[in-house]
């Protein structure tokens, strides 16, 4: 599926989020790339929701990482999701809040904000989702390895 979705507006974004949820198997990490305001947050809110996570949904830009433990085992097993930001800070940081641990969790996706910014320690095996803004409302996204 690496054909480019275009949306025309947070709530198209936040339902293809959600859609793709149900794709995803314990133990992926979903790296989440794109400018400030692309929909990296909104598209996270989607996934949340479609995962059935309890609410609120935040953006972790201020708390590195917010660990939600779903309710409910979903329908692939997923247990847990790590939501990291990794904007503000370093690799040093990321390593210091054991990020590896995270992705080694069998249980448990990780979506990250910003991967480029830990780009070294980032591990082979991931899906890759790149937010383009094109005009005020549309936004392409395009997934690499789901
Ligand atoms: P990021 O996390 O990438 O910085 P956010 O998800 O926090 O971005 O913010 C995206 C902003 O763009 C929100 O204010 C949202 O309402 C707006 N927006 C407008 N159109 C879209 C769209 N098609 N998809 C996602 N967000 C959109
Ligand atoms: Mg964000």
């Amino acid at each position: 599926m690496n054909t480019p979705t275009i949306t025309n507006s947070a709530e198209e974004t936040r339902d293809f989020g959600k859609k793709l949820a149900r794709e995803i198997k314990p133990g992926t990490l979903l790296c989440l790339q794109g400018d400030l305001g692309a929909g990296k947050t909104t598209f996270t809110q989607g996934l949340l929701e479609g995962l059935e996570a309890t609410r609120p949904f935040v953006s972790p830009t201020f708390v590195i990482m917010k660990q939600y433990d779903l309710p409910a085992v979903t329908e692939n097993g997923i247990k847990r999701i790590y939501h990291a930001d990794a904007y503000r800070v370093g690799e040093k940081d990321f390593r210091e809040i054991s990020f590896a641990e995270w992705c080694a969790d069998t249980e448990g996706i990780v979506i990250l904000e910003w991967p480029e910014r830990i780009a070294n320690l980032l591990p082979e095996k991931r899906i890759d989702i790149t937010l383009r803004t094109l005009s005020e409302a549309d936004r392409e996204i395009t997934i690499k390895n789901l």
